[in-house]
C-alpha cells in the first residue's frame, strides 16, 4: 500500500553515506546512520531517459524487486509532483532535507569535509524549476558538497554556478550526440560515460577529444569496496572514500556489464 506523505524524505544509501554501522556477516552489510541522498521514481522523473538506460536501470530493478522501495519513491513523487514547475515551492519543500542531514552530521560529529549530499540516487531531474531549486539550495548551504548525474540535459543551464554542486552528464550510446551539443554550450559540466563495457565507455569518451576520459569508477572495478570499514565497526560509503565525483575532480566511466 502506498504510504501517504506530504513531505519528501531522505534515503540511506550505503555507497554515499559517511556513517554506516556494521550489521550481519556480509562484507557490505550495515545500517546507514546518516541518510544523505534523495530519490524519485525511475523513468517517471527521468525527463531525458534513453532506451539504453531504461534497459540497464539498476534503480528500476530495485523498485520492481522491493515494493517498499517503490512505495517510498512514489511517496516522494506525490510530495513534489504538485510543485514541479514552481521553483519557490520546491526550494521550500527540499530545504528541510538538507537541514535534516546537517543536523545529523553535527550530532554524529562527521568531519566537515564529509558533509556531502547526493541528489537522485534514483530517478532524475524532472523539470528545470527543480534544477533551480537545487542550485538555490547549494548556494544556501556552502558547507555541504552536493553532486548529481543527469540525463535531463535541457535543464543543466539552471544548475550552473555553485562551487559546491558537481553536475555530471550521464552519457550513453543513445544520447551521446545530444551530450556533445550540451557540453559545447556548458563546458563547466563533468562527464559520466556509461556503456555496456569499459571499451564502449572509451568510445563514448572519444567523442569529447578535448576532455579527459576519466577513470573507471573504483567501486565498480572492486578497487574500493561498497563500504569501507574502520576498526570500530563503523564504515563509510565508497563515494565518500573516493570523493572523485562528489567534488567533480574528474570525469568518470561506468560499465554495466563485467565490472571487475
Ligand atoms: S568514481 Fe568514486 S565518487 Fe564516483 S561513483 Fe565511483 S566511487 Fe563514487
Amino acid at each position: 500500500m502506498l504510504t501517504i506523505v506530504t513531505e519528501p524524505r531522505l534515503t540511506g544509501d550505503r555507497k554515499v553515506s559517511p556513517l554506516i554501522g556494521k550489521k550481519g556477516k556480509g562484507e557490505n552489510e550495515g545500517t546507514v546512520r546518516v541518510k544523505n541522498s534523495f530519490g524519485l521514481p525511475a523513468i517517471k522523473s527521468c525527463y531525458g531517459s534513453t532506451d539504453w538506460c531504461e534497459e540497464v536501470c539498476y534503480a528500476l530493478a530495485l523498485q520492481k524487486a522491493w515494493k517498499t522501495v517503490d512505495n517510498f519513491l512514489a511517496g516522494n513523487w506525490q510530495a513534489v509532483e504538485p510543485h514541479l514547475t514552481d521553483a519557490d515551492a520546491l526550494t521550500s519543500l527540499l530545504t528541510p532535507l538538507v537541514e535534516e542531514v546537517i543536523a545529523q552530521y553535527v550530532k554524529r560529529e562527521i568531519p566537515p569535509e564529509e558533509w556531502v549530499f547526493r541528489w537522485f540516487w534514483n530517478g532524475d531531474l524532472p523539470t528545470e524549476q527543480f534544477a533551480t531549486a537545487i542550485r538555490r539550495i547549494a548556494v544556501r548551504y556552502p558547507e555541504v558538497q552536493f553532486w548529481m548525474y543527469t540525463r535531463s540535459f535541457s535543464f543543466v543551464h539552471r544548475l550552473k554556478g555553485p562551487d559546491n554542486l558537481a553536475v555530471y552528464l550521464s552519457i550513453d550510446p543513445d544520447n551521446v550526440k545530444a551530450a556533445v551539443k550540451t557540453e559545447r554550450k556548458h563546458p563547466w559540466v563533468h562527464l559520466a560515460f556509461c556503456a555496456d563495457t569499459w571499451e564502449d565507455t572509451e568510445e563514448l569518451a572519444a567523442e569529447f577529444p578535448h576532455r579527459r576520459k576519466g577513470p573507471k569508477c573504483p567501486e565498480l572495478t572492486g578497487k574500493v569496496p561498497l563500504v569501507v570499514w574502520g576498526e570500530d565497526r563503523l564504515g563509510r560509503g565508497a563515494c565518500v572514500e573516493c570523493g572523485m565525483c562528489i567534488k567533480g575532480t574528474n570525469n568518470v566511466r561506468f560499465a554495466s556489464k563485467g565490472h571487475k
